[in-house]
């Protein structure tokens, strides 16, 4: 194996073969198939297309485009580099790529989203922000953007993840969010979402709910997927000047699974570039032990959208665990589910135990430190390069850095921060 980031672009050769037959886009209900949809309140439809309508006009707007871009390079930092990593090929003797949303402003790729939003929800006249959030990442990278573009932010969070999250409610405060405890339930990430739900059909006039994942009713699937589809354009460029052709396969972890249609959505119609998503497989395989929802789940309907859901014979949600509170989620967006009947994405489960070794492995061989959600795609990096051809090229998304997560390392290994 011999490339590395600065050699000259290798000859292009025939140009990418592209399926036009593969749709990715919601019909007018905002459907893809027979996912996603609107399962909300009546209050809450005038809001959603409201939104659907603004985002739409918004989209294609001149000054709009000119000011996002213009924050994506000069506040978030992009594009985000494409690295080599140089030791992974030589190990895996296939030519690996990483794509480092770990080095966006706030360390990870929610911001993209978050400042999309909150610009938009300006545009729309909205003098308010709620989110919700589970680990924190999307709390702080949604304070953060409200506290650039001059908003009101308001936070929902669990009682149990801010104990477990302190830093990041710590963050949040300082860039002047107002932090809401939630005690009801698990005191976790769907107690949180369904108190911002209720937050929004009170106060939809004034508020935009800023969702942190392709989930929900629509447009959020489709908006957030346009806001991270910078992910894959980016690195559909960088790998064409790199090694003058598209990559055999894309690998992403998966939670609500923002950064991976954020990468994917890009070579959707490159029919030969496979797209492979990483559940959290936990530490067992019974319900309440991971959040691998294509492994254990079926499909249902939960907190307004259809997919894929863990969820027992009698439709009870059921409890989800990962070491990475980012992938800990009992459903997954729709357009994954949608394009994994049509055999277009396939996914993978990555234990608690193959995520902890991948942190190490990526420390240790690339010295990147990443957030332990990326970790679950290291994790399957040996099993997923072996399934390659012998020339072949992949690209993982590095989605977040791992600073805030050396802490709960330490404690999982007993050692001394
Ligand atoms: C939140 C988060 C994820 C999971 O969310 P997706 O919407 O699936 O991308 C993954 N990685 C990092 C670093 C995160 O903060």
């Amino acid at each position: 194996m011999s490339s590395d980031a600065t050699s000259a672009p290798a000859t292009a050769s025939a140009p990418p073969k592209r399926n036009e037959k593969k749709q990715s886009w919601p019909d007018a209900k905002g459907r893809f198939g027979p996912y996603g949809g609107r399962y909300v309140p009546e209050t809450l439809i005038p809001a959603l297309d409201e939104l659907t309508a603004g985002w739409k006009s918004l989209k294609r707007d001149r000054a709009f485009q000119k000011e996002f871009q213009g924050l994506l390079a000069n506040f978030i930092g992009r594009p985000t580099p494409l690295t080599f990593a140089t030791r992974l090929s030589q190990r895996l003797g296939r030519k690996i790529w990483l794509k480092r949303e770990d080095l966006c402003h706030t360390g990870a790729h929610k911001i993209n989203n978050a400042l999309g939003q909150v610009l938009l929800a300006r545009n729309l006249r909205k003098t308010r922000i709620i989110a919700e959030t589970g680990a924190g990442q999307h709390g702080v990278a949604t304070a953060t953007a409200c506290a650039l573009i001059g908003l009101k932010c308001r936070i929902y969070m669990g009682t149990e993840d801010m104990r477990r999250q302190a830093p990041n409610v710590f963050r949040m405060r300082l860039l002047g969010a107002e932090v809401i405890g939630i005690d009801a339930g698990s005191k976790t990430l769907k107690d949180a979402i369904n108190e911002a739900l209720r937050d929004w059909v009170a106060n939809v006039r004034d508020t935009h709910y800023c969702l942190g994942t392709v989930y929900g009713p629509h447009p959020f699937p489709v908006m957030v997927r346009d806001f991270q589809s910078v992910i894959g354009r980016e690195a559909r460029k960088q790998i064409l000047a790199a090694e003058g052709r598209l990559p055999n396969a894309l690998l992403a972890c998966v939670g609500g699974g923002s950064n991976a249609m954020g990468l994917f959505h890009a070579f959707v119609k490159d029919a030969g570039v496979r797209l492979i998503g990483v559940e959290a497989g936990g530490n067992g395989n019974d319900f309440g032990q991971h959040a691998a929802r294509f492994d254990g789940g079926r499909p249902g309907v939960f907190q307004g959208t259809a997919t894929w859901v863990l969820q027992n014979t009698d439709g009870q949600v059921q409890n989800t665990h990962s070491v990475s509170a980012g992938l800990d989620y009992a459903a997954v967006g729709p357009e994954h589910a949608w394009l994994r009947d049509q055999g277009r994405a396939e996914f993978l489960r990555c234990s608690d135990a193959e995520a902890l070794a991948g942190f190490h492995l990526l420390a240790e061989a690339e010295a990147i430190i990443p957030a332990l959600e990326s970790s679950h795609a290291i994790g399957k990096l040996a099993e997923v390069a072996a399934s390659l051809p012998t020339d072949g090229v992949l690209i993982a998304n590095i989605s977040g850095r791992g600073d805030k997560d050396v802490a709960e390392i330490a404690r999982l290994e007993g050692l001394k921060l």
